[in-house]
């Protein structure tokens, strides 16, 4: 009997703290952290035509087209055995229509839970005025986190930037795509029995306790045993 990861998709506002939990819930459960957005930024920094495409879309904030998204993450999903060894997608699916197609290629069965990690509106509009991001690395900066040298990653080095689409007009334009495109996907997850909470609000050290008693509660359930 061999076990495998979770398959986990993680949801919540953007500065709710996704991609600093995800990276170490990928390191907790030895899965791949499959990150949209990461995934978009790398392609868009590479300089290909694909890229400049992405560009005006996520600068200002907007939702890249749904049958572009579905066609990468499908892509990615079928690499190097994802789907057996489990995953924690990050920022996909943020629309019902891409919730839909993720199915087309996943049994429902195959999803062990979604996770909505909630933060007020206020305390996430704080947050990311604040957030700083390593061009290199990913890692984040903010209001609790500076890097030892100004402007200088403490992990890599790398040139520590404020995010293009982290001005205040992308940020609100996000956060109402969050409200009407993303928040309906948390009653459709509820209804496939799939929804867990968690309260994101606390040092993040906290969160990931958190998350991983939720994970691993679910997990003894005995469905993710083969
Ligand atoms: P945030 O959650 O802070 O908006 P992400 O890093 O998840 O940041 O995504 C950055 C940008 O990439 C989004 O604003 C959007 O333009 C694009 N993007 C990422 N994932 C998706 C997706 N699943 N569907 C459409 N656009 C996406
Ligand atoms: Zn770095």
């Amino acid at each position: 009997m061999a076990t495998r990861g979770p398959r986990l998709v993680i949801l919540g506002k953007q500065g709710a703290g996704k991609g600093t939990q995800c990276v170490r819930l990928s390191r907790h459960y030895l899965i791949p952290h499959i990150s949209s957005g990461d995934m978009f930024r790398v392609e868009l920094k590479s300089g290909s035509e694909a890229g400049e495409r992405l560009n005006k879309f996520m600068r200002a904030g907007e939702l890249i087209p749904d049958d572009v998204v579905i066609e990468v993450m499908a892509h990615r999903l079928g690499q190097d055995g994802t789907r057996d060894k489990g995953f924690i997608l990050d920022g996909f699916p943020r629309t019902t229509t891409q919730a839909e197609a993720l199915f087309d290629h996943l049994d429902t069965a195959e999803l062990d839970m979604a996770i909505d990690l909630q933060v007020p509106t206020d305390v996430v509009l704080h947050r990311l005025a604040s957030r700083r991001v390593c061009q290199d690395c990913g890692q984040n900066y903010g209001l609790g986190k500076i890097p030892k040298h100004d402007g200088i990653c403490d992990r890599c080095g790398g040139e520590v930037i404020q995010r293009e689409d982290d001005t205040t007009e992308a940020i609100s334009r996000r956060l109402n795509l969050y409200e009407q495109q993303t928040e309906p996907l948390i009653a459709w997850y509820l209804t496939r029995d799939k929804l867990v909470t968690v309260d994101g609000l606390n040092e993040p050290d906290v969160i990931t306790k958190r998350l991983v008693r939720a994970i691993d509660r679910r997990l003894e359930w005995g469905q993710v045993r083969e």
